[in-house]
């Protein structure tokens, strides 16, 4: 009972907190977050800064930022007028002497600054009229104990102008901290890694490294009390994900797929437009394989643009058709999912199966009908957006659920499916953006992974240049000599974040600019972008696909989705805007075909290391799991697209990009406890058992309040 109490400590309202109280409460609740005692230990520094050191004045220089001095007030004095009226206090050590200024608070300071006292001062030098100061520097009287500066480094925690106003600045928020770390007693931190985990790796214990992180004594402390608790996210993330993959197999009864019928052969034999890549046999033969067993299947299917994911997906549904289901095809946006149920709607055109379509745009009657046939099995494909995951949507039985596009789908979406049935339908997650391994092993660790990684025959690869606005008029003859070969272009433009309008505006001059190079009748341009109505945007759409239109004018909308085989050129422009995946997905809509595509990367005549870095790996790639490594290793695997969304990347320190090897680490350590004790039996793991007890416990709680 003792402990229970006592860790109980840390759930404790963050108002109770010495010094906190309703009001800072309210504000560190919503402006950073804090709701507990566990989450202020849990708010972490994001620097330290070292107040061993004391710099002699004449040593400093603009570059320094943050320093420390120690010297005696010479002079104080208020000088400008008015709102310029300024405090400054002059400061001398045996080397020189420099300005400290106060703009805000100087009659405060003014009282308070003693003249000839001698003072520890901290702070962020600038320069002003050429000359160095200081402004608002942390001033502590100088005593033995600061004689040569402050023994440790100094936590620096983030804070905002709303938290500084009410008092909470981030030197008040340490001191909060040291406050809740005094009071708190190693047991109610306790260990959660198993103890030979901890001396495998050489990891500071939990309780020490709390403590460690917000104080440490010196860099290589705060180091390892990091490496200590990124190694404890990383390994607690990957128990859990190890976990669930491992109660799936063992526990998920899955629907049985014994026969392969007249459906999938009649279409196989005698529709089948192509014969199947190897890669996608391949895929196809893992997935009967997951079928035959009895369990569950949960499987990711990666395969870059173009590889053909759609025809898998649509063979395993004619596989789950005969064997009495129904199947459902998710993607995430309504052109997609149109564009899906056109697709397979054609391919299936001789064949007796009703494919459906349901989106937020379907609605009344045709809705209700959906709805109705769907729950009475009528409907053999249900395709749609999110919709699909809706309460109404019931049906009769559902044998295998598809997602297209899953990063951009979370995980709790994709559980959602799971309900659909009495026993959970097999689960095919289809992606076209290859992920990182490390991103794979955090994101889709639950799921079992098929690659294709073969092009349909024929393809030849797209070749990709960069070109500058001064080469515009050659591109644009480009684009002419295409044209007459009988080829279509398209040109896309960014989306600018959080300006609509600009974006349109951006779009129309680009428009105009380009009407005017292809005038018509010559030439036709079809136009397509977010704002349309969706019935001009489909009939714009519709103008490119049967060829009336040569050239494509749009931002990225078309980025998923449009499949129009006799487009050749795809001209990018303001390529600086575009992330890599982004690029390397607008490319793929060219290079369907047999004829020879291009993809021309324009910018503007200047460009930033990291723009040409990229263009670089454009220029020189198509293959798209070098180009997500480099995407990740320069943006961050939160920027990727979909992880965020995922949940499972909510890593408050650890960095899967930096932290590989940690990760690695960890993931090996959590596959080998669960391999030889699965239910977190034997004596030294009942640290970690304890813990996710504790953890269990808290989110069934949250559930029922
Ligand atoms: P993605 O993997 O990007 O979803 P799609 O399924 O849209 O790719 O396929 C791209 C194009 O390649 C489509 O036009 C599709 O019909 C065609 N395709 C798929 N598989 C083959 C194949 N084995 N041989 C020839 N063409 C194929
Ligand atoms: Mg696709």
């Amino acid at each position: 009972m003792e402990s229970s109490t006592r860790t109980a400590i840390l759930s404790n309202p963050i108002e109770y907190l010495k010094g906190v109280g309703p009001q800072r409460g309210e504000l560190l609740r919503k402006e950073v977050n804090i709701h507990t005692f566990r989450d202020l230990m849990n708010y972490f520094p994001f620097r330290y800064v070292d107040r061993t050191k004391v710099e002699k004045i004449i040593s400093l220089h603009a570059q320094m930022d943050f320093v420390q001095i120690r010297g005696r007030i010479t002079r104080i004095e208020t000088v400008g007028e008015k709102r310029a009226k300024r405090l400054v206090a002059t400061l001398r050590d045996d080397t020189g002497e420099i300005p400290l200024v106060w703009f805000q608070g100087h009659q405060w300071m003014e009282k308070s600054l003693q003249l000839h006292a001698v003072y520890l001062v901290f702070g962020r030098l600038s320069v002003f009229n050429g000359y160095l100061q200081m402004s608002h520097p942390e001033m502590d009287l100088a005593t033995e104990e600061t004689a040569t500066g402050k023994a440790t480094l100094e936590p620096v925690y983030s804070t905002t102008e709303k938290l500084k106003a009410r008092g909470l600045s981030a030197k008040a928020i340490g001191k909060l901290t040291k406050n809740l770390l005094e009071q708190l007693s190693p047991h109610e931190i306790p260990e959660n890694i198993p103890l030979p985990v901890l001396q495998q790796y050489r990891l500071m214990d939990r309780a020490k490294s709390f403590f460690k992180i917000h104080f440490p004594a010196s860099e290589d402390d705060a180091a390892q009390a990091r490496r200590r608790l990124k190694f404890e996210e990383l390994f607690l993330a990957q128990i859990r994900i190890c976990r669930l993959k491992i109660r799936r197999q063992a526990a998920s009864h899955g629907f049985l797929f014994t026969s392969v019928g007249d459906t999938f052969n009649t279409f196989y034999n005698e529709h089948l437009p192509f014969a199947l890549t190897g890669a996608q046999k391949r895929v196809l033969r893992e997935i009967r394989q997951d079928t035959a067993t009895g369990r569950q299947m949960n499987r990711l299917v990666q395969g870059d643009v173009g590889s053909g994911k759609t025809m898998v997906a649509l063979l395993t549904m004619l596989l789950a058709i005969d064997n009495g289901f129904q199947a459902c095809l998710m993607a995430p946006t309504e052109i997609l999912s149109q564009q899906h149920y056109k697709g397979i709607a054609e391919f299936l055109e001789k064949m007796d199966i009703r494919v459906a379509l349901l989106t937020g745009n379907v609605k009344g009657k045709a809705r209700k009908q959906i709805l109705k046939d769907t729950e009475e099995g009528k409907i053999h494909i249900l395709i749609g957006t999110h919709a699909l995951l809706e309460n109404q949507v019931v049906f009769h039985n559902l044998g295998l659920a598809i997602v297209d596009e899953q990063h951009r789908f979370g995980v709790a979406q994709r559980a959602r499916l799971w309900q659909k049935n009495t026993m959970p339908p097999h689960i095919l997650v289809m992606t076209a953006t290859p992920i990182p391994r490390t991103l794979a092993m955090t994101v889709y660790g639950d799921l079992d992974v098929s690659v294709i990684d073969e092009l349909p025959p024929g393809r030849k690869p797209i070749t990709t240049v960069h070109r500058t606005e001064w080469q515009r008029p050659s591109v644009m003859n480009f684009i002419k000599d295409e044209i007459k070969k009988g080829r279509q272009a398209y040109i896309v433009y960014p989306l600018i974040e959080d300006s609509e309008t600009l974006d349109y505006e951006n779009l129309m001059k680009g428009y105009e600019e380009v009407k005017a190079f292809f005038p018509e009748p010559q030439y036709y341009i079809s136009m397509v972008h977010g704002k349309q109505p969706l019935d001009l945007k489909d009939a714009n759409m519709q103008r490119f696909v049967t060829g009336d239109t040569q050239i494509m004018v749009a931002t990225t909308v078309i980025e998923v989705g449009v499949n129009v085989p006799n487009a050749s050129v795809m001209v990018i422009e303001s390529t600086e805007r575009f992330g890599l995946s982004q690029l390397h997905q607008l490319r793929g809509r060219v290079g369907r075909g047999a004829e020879q595509s291009y993809c021309i990367l324009m910018t503007g005549n200047k460009l930033g290391a990291d723009s040409k870095e990229r263009i670089n790996v454009m220029v020189q790639t198509n293959d798209g799991f070098i180009i997500s490594e480099k995407d990740m290793e320069l943006r961050g695997p939160g920027d990727i697209e979909g992880t965020r969304q995922s949940g499972i990347l909510d890593l408050k320190l650890a960095d899967i990009v930096a932290d590989k090897a940690i990760l690695e680490a960890a993931r090996a350590s959590a596959e080998k406890i669960l391999q030889e004790d699965p239910d977190l039996a034997l004596p030294e793991n009942q640290p970690l058992q304890r813990y996710l007890a504790v953890q269990q416990g808290k989110s069934q709680w949250s559930k029922i309040s």
